[in-house]
């Protein structure tokens, strides 16, 4: 970060801007937001500027900038579309003490103006170090759609109340108040009786809210997806804005555990797949205590949490501890990486069924129907395969499979380090060991890679290395 954001105190101060044509203008107009004391310095002013000075919105001297113009000023803008008579302002405007801001030069200025959304109180300012201005008015143009204009009266109303709003006790019972009241009552109230009808919102939601029985805690199943964040649901997004405590698997990528609310507890369970890191006991123990102190657990595994990630057990101590839960499905590995294929998992006269098996489980490598496995046109999504590889080839190629069946191996599944590796049954283990995985990797039995996808670099380099071998 080149530059820090921060918020100015401005209200009373002072400001100057050097320049009478429209660069000064667009400025002004943004300052003229604020409740600084403006001060324009030009020589020959635009009718919009004598207009805004005639109206009172700014003080207007009628001469260029000299020394001393700027003492006491916060901020000194030099917008004079002429480089010399700019430096020359920005000097000394300097010497006066103020941070110096000149139009369009980035290298010269104290601090840059953000791309702004107001909705006063609430402002959001928006910067990119000045490497894409399209880049930051399209996210001014997507924030302003999405905050409702009404938000700035909404915040104001609500600053007025946060006082009686302290008769609640701090943390989650005061934030479920304010959460009804910016995300439901209020606007609901704002529409159907306007300014006034909000405040008597207000009030009886305070009363419910302070008459409300304790909320028991409870516990969110929640899938985080293959990895990348874009790939979460919005049920998985809310539960993670409201979570008090989040149980997280080593698989979750940092992206998603971003996502969490600031002030929730991250606890690493650690698990990957049957791995044993933090015990499963310990993780329901985990769960059963934080929700029975009145907490929102968020359980996030990765993909979905309905395929091997040992979901039963934990539900069925959260229904022994008598604790209420709920399951928000995820994308599990098998749709990422057969979406990167540019393949389906069933086709109309190859498949019409696909399974997905565990290469591994706790007992150790798992045994499946390995002679139905290896008819033509089977299709399987193996999780935890890689390990399990040699054996799973052994098997399959034991009971009848085609050794030139292909096999697709997909690790980093939608994560921007994604990789495939196109092969055949036959070079599955030299191919794995060659590549030398250590991310996540599913196996998907039957599928190669879509011909034109081939074509991607990755999949090239790993099919000439097999050719290579072959
Ligand atoms: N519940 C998860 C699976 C948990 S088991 C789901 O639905 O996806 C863990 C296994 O999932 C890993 O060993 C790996 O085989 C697979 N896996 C998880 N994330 C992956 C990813 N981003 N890319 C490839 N495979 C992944």
């Amino acid at each position: 970060m080149q530059h820090f954001p921060v918020f100015l105190a401005v209200a009373g101060r002072r400001i100057t801007v050097s320049g009478g044509g429209e660069t000064a203008l667009a400025k002004l107009r943004l300052l003229m937001k604020t409740e600084a004391h403006l001060t324009v310095f030009a020589a020959d002013p635009s009718s919009d500027l004598e207009r805004l000075a005639a109206d009172g919105r700014l003080r207007l001297v009628r001469r260029p900038f000299g020394p001393g113009d700027a003492l006491c000023a916060v901020l000194a803008y030099a917008a004079n579309d002429d480089a010399t008579e700019d430096a020359r302002v920005a000097a000394l405007a300097r010497v006066d003490g103020a941070l110096v801001n000149i139009v369009d030069n980035l290298a010269d200025s104290a601090f840059i103006t953000p791309a702004i959304v107001d909705r006063d109180p609430v402002i959001v300012a928006i910067g990119t170090e000045g490497a894409a201005p399209v880049l930051a008015r399209a996210i001014k143009t997507d924030l302003e759609e999405r905050l409702p204009v009404a938000l700035g009266l909404l915040t104001r109303i609500g600053k007025a109340f946060r006082h009686a709003a302290e008769s609640l006790p701090m943390g989650r019972k005061r934030r479920e108040f304010w959460g009804d009241y910016y995300f439901s009552e209020g606007p609901r109230a704002l529409e159907a009786a306007g300014a006034g009808g909000v405040e008597a919102a207000l009030e009886a939601l305070l009363d419910r809210h302070l008459t409300a029985a304790e909320r028991p805690g409870r516990v969110d199943l929640v899938g985080a997806g293959p990895g990348d964040p874009d790939l979460l649901t919005l049920k998985a997004r809310r539960a993670l804005d409201r979570a008090d405590v989040v149980i997280h698997d080593r698989l979750v990528t940092p992206e998603i555990l971003e996502l969490a609310r600031r002030e929730a507890v991250m606890i690493d369970a650690g698990k990957e797949g049957f791995g044993t890191s933090a015990a499963q006991d310990d993780i329901n123990a985990m769960m059963v205590d934080h929700a029975s102190r009145g907490l929102h657990v968020v359980r996030l595994k990765s993909g979905d949490p309905t395929v091997f990630g040992r979901l039963d057990e934990e539900i069925e101590a959260l229904e022994g501890a008598g604790i209420d839960w709920s399951i928000v499905p995820g994308i599990t590995a098998a749709s990422a990486s057969v979406a990167a294929l540019g393949q389906s998992l069933t086709k109309r006269g190859r498949n019409s069924a696909v399974r997905f098996l565990t290469g591994h489980d706790m007992k150790g490598f798992a045994d499946h129907d390995w002679r139905a496995l290896g008819r033509p046109g089977e299709v399987a999504a193996i999780y935890m395969g890689k390990r399990a590889a040699r054996f799973l080839q052994g098997r399959l190629m034991m009971h009848g499979a085609d050794p030139a069946t292909p096999v697709s191996v997909i690790e980093n599944a939608s994560r921007p380090d994604q990789r495939i590796l196109a092969t055949t049954l036959a070079q599955l283990e030299p191919a794995l060991t060659e590549a030398g995985l250590d991310g996540p990797a599913l196996l998907l039995f039957g599928l190669a890679p879509r011909v034109a996808r081939a074509r991607l670099p990755e999949i090239q380099d790993l099919i000439q290395t097999q050719e290579a071998t072959r």
